[in-house]
């Protein structure tokens, strides 16, 4: 429903993600004349992709528990999910049609298990309360008197001078789908913060021996714990062509970037049995093996299946009952980096919070303000990530709504 304004006023949204279509939302319901300036054909692109995936939206664990997905270093968005909690982006789905289920895991799904008819309802409601998607049109920076320079697909060059501003324009991950971190480069030059982008919820590059990446691609090594300097996370992890990838290995993803960045090479632990002890499996494997071959003896002994004991075989089976115990509690996989950001679930890295005010304008330029992806916070996958792109877009479009306020 419309509000009244208080003035009507220009804003421009710059990136029709969910950051940028949230924030049009928002402020468009006060009232507002809001044009969406997009690069791509069509909005949300990666939203729409994340759909296949039957759209994670959100988490429902307790609020601690919560909040601690984002780590100690990002109060700014830690604070924007308190004042924008799950509770809100589930109520925001249901009044678009898209009601809501808590999956087995605790993660928060349409019923749908897609993003599309979402997607839809909601472009139906911004297009009723006014507001204007303009395709086709990349943000290269700001004009020296601070607007916006747009570049169009035929390569001409348009300014565009608005009342307030807000940029929604992602990470640099799946670049194909719009967002591919070109906005750094300005924002540097205009001497605003940016910590480099880098690739977050991503698999490792692993060596692999030819024998177990031709046998093992695409398997999974199910219920491991994976550990890295000390921290340890427990879940799945798919075995790749080039490495590692899954929910255990994006957990740790902060830890790995961190021990990659400082010495080139990294080892990771692999604990294929969490659930027993050490010396569970001692007594286990103590038993004959008989005529059995070693995966067949670890398959009945302490129940590996056979990509386990591949990755068994691949670190070297040592000798003696106690040291394969040791072993199977601690598989040792030599990383050498990161796989690359086009094929990232989400980016770490992005305008430093220092940057900017409590309700996330740059502190520089007075009337622009940053949501979604492009700020510096990071999170596993279970929805954290959608839910701090909705609560950074509803801190953001209530600061620029707050400015204006005061522009009177
Ligand atoms: C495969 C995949 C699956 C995912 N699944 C989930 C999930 O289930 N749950 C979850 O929580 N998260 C998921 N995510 C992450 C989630 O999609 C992102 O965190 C979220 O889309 C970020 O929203 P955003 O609006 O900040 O950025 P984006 O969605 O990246 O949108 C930014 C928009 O800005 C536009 N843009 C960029 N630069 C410019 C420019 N210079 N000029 C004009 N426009 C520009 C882009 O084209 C894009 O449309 C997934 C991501 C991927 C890649």
């Amino acid at each position: 429903m419309t509000v009244a304004p208080e003035t009507s006023r220009k804003v421009a949204i710059v990136g029709a993600g969910p950051a940028g279509l949230f924030a049009a939302d928002i402020i468009a319901a006060r009232g507002h004349h809001v044009t969406i300036y997009e690069r791509m054909a069509s909005p949300a692109r990666k939203f729409l992709l994340a759909g296949r995936g039957g759209l994670n939206l959100t988490h429902s664990e307790n609020t601690a528990a919560f909040l601690d997905r984002y780590g100690d270093d990002a109060r700014c968005v830690r604070a924007a999910v308190e004042r924008f909690p799950p509770e809100k982006l589930i109520a925001w789905a249901n009044g678009l049609g898209a009601e809501t289920f808590v999956g087995s895991s605790g993660r928060v799904f349409p019923r749908a298990m897609k993003a599309s008819p979402l997607l839809r309802a909601w472009l139906r409601r911004l297009t009723g309360l006014g507001v204007t998607i303009k395709t086709r049109h990349r943000w290269t920076g700001f004009t020296p008197s601070g607007g916006l320079q747009f570049e169009l697909a035929d390569k001409s060059q348009i300014e565009v001078d608005a009342d307030a501003v807000l940029l929604a324009l992602g990470g640099a991950s799946w670049p194909k789908l719009g967002s591919d971190g070109s906005w750094v480069e300005p924002f540097k030059q205009t001497g605003i913060d940016v910590t480099t982008l880098a690739p977050a919820n991503c698999g490792v590059i692993v060596p692999w021996s030819d024998i177990f990446r031709t046998r093992f691609e695409g398997s999974a090594l199910k219920r491991i714990a994976l550990t890295i300097d000390g921290t340890t996370r427990r879940g799945e992890a798919i075995v790749t062509r080039d490495g590692l990838e899954g929910g255990a290995v994006y957990a740790l993803g902060p830890y790995i970037r961190a021990a990659l960045g400082r010495d080139r090479t990294a080892t990771l632990l692999v604990d294929l049995k969490p659930d027993m002890t050490h010396a569970d499996l001692v007594a286990r494997l103590a038993r004959p093996r008989g005529k059995d071959t070693v995966t067949n003896f670890l398959r009945k002994a302490v129940h590996l299946d056979a990509a386990a004991a591949g990755l068994l075989r691949e670190a070297g089976l040592p000798d003696g009952v106690d040291a394969l115990a040791t072993r199977i509690k601690a598989v040792p996989i030599q990383m050498t980096g990161l796989a690359r950001i086009e094929r990232a679930i989400s980016t770490a890295g992005g305008v430093a919070w220092q940057s900017l005010t409590g309700g996330l304008m740059l502190s520089t330029r007075p009337g622009v303000f940053l949501a979604g992806e492009m700020l510096d916070w990071e999170a596993p996958t279970g929805g954290y990530l959608l839910q701090a792109t909705f609560a950074t877009s509803a801190v953001a479009a209530n600061g620029l709504l707050d400015w204006l306020r005061t522009q009177d």
